[in-house]
């Protein structure tokens, strides 16, 4: 409901980009730090869906929405929209919620390593996982200048354990987060920055939209919640990792994931 974020303006203040941020999870991280007083850069590759995604929340009260339109995975592009998005917003992002991700190929058993092209190995890893360390790379001198900074990063489910249903690309990127994220927690944490990780699973996405209903079904079936998570649940655990209320919670990879693999 409306009410979801509008209690407290825990987040007024804050500038935070979101990459991913015009579709899915990353649409509804938008949504909750704008509830939450933040100004919030909205990322994404689509010129006009970011522009649509940033005319959507212009009615909230809370907040205020920039877009960016960008490639994470391309560094002196996205480096020049910090730039620019730090002119248009009076400063620095302070807060980075790392979401941009790609899953090409759904469906794993499909798309063994033998059939896979690198081209696609590539992109995967340069979308997944570069990206992530090119926004940190790019905003995490001015966070150590100021002496705070809350990152977000994406990791999944399938990160931590086995899954039938991705391919070994995606499987590797969302692993590597998990270590991408304790080592840049230790080498931040003396800067009063804190990074974290996400761990989704199966969550009612256009991401997750365009698999076969009976892979979200049994994904469903071995979830001890029994149904898909929402993005605005997702969105939930963004807000509670970059508030002071996890204000001594660093390096974890926290499952958003209705038990769904749990470790
Ligand atoms: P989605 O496909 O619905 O949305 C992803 C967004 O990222 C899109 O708007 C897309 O345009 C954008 N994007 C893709 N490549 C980009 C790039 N190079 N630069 C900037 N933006 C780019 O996906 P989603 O389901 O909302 O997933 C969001 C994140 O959560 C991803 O990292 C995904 O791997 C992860 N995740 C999702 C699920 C799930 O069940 N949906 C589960 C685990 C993890």
């Amino acid at each position: 409901d409306d009410l979801r974020y509008a209690t407290r303006d825990s987040h007024a203040g804050r500038r935070v980009l979101v990459t991913g941020a015009a579709r899915g999870i990353g649409r509804a991280i938008v949504e909750a730090f704008l509830r939450r007083g933040a100004t919030v850069g909205v990322l994404d590759v689509s010129e006009d869906e970011v522009a649509g995604a940033v005319a959507a929340f212009e009615g909230i009260r809370q907040g205020s929405a920039i877009g960016l339109t960008v490639d994470v995975s391309d560094y002196a592009a996205l480096a020049t929209a910090l730039k620019d998005a730090a002119a248009r917003t009076g400063g620095a992002f302070d807060t980075v919620v790392n979401n941009a991700g790609i899953s090409p190929k759904h469906a794993g058993a499909a798309h063994r390593v033998w059939e896979m092209d690198p081209a696609e190995w590539g992109r995967v890893v340069d979308v997944n996982l570069t990206g992530h360390f090119n926004t940190i790379r790019a905003l995490s001198p001015a966070m150590r200048e100021a002496g705070r900074g809350w990152i977000v990063n994406t990791s999944s489910v399938a990160g931590k354990t086995y899954s039938p249903i991705v391919a070994c690309h995606y499987a590797a990127t969302k692993s590597a987060i998990i270590g991408l994220t304790k080592h840049l927690a230790a080498e931040l944490g003396p800067f009063g920055i804190r990074v974290n990780a996400l761990a989704p699973g199966r969550i009612e996405t256009p991401m997750v939209a365009g698999v076969a209903p009976e892979i979200n079904a049994a994904q469903v079936a071995m979830t001890p919640m029994g149904r898909l998570g929402q993005p605005a649940e997702v969105a939930d655990a963004a807000l509670w990792l970059t508030s002071s209320e996890a204000s001594f919670v660093t390096g974890q990879t926290i499952d958003v994931a209705g038990g769904l693999y749990m470790t």
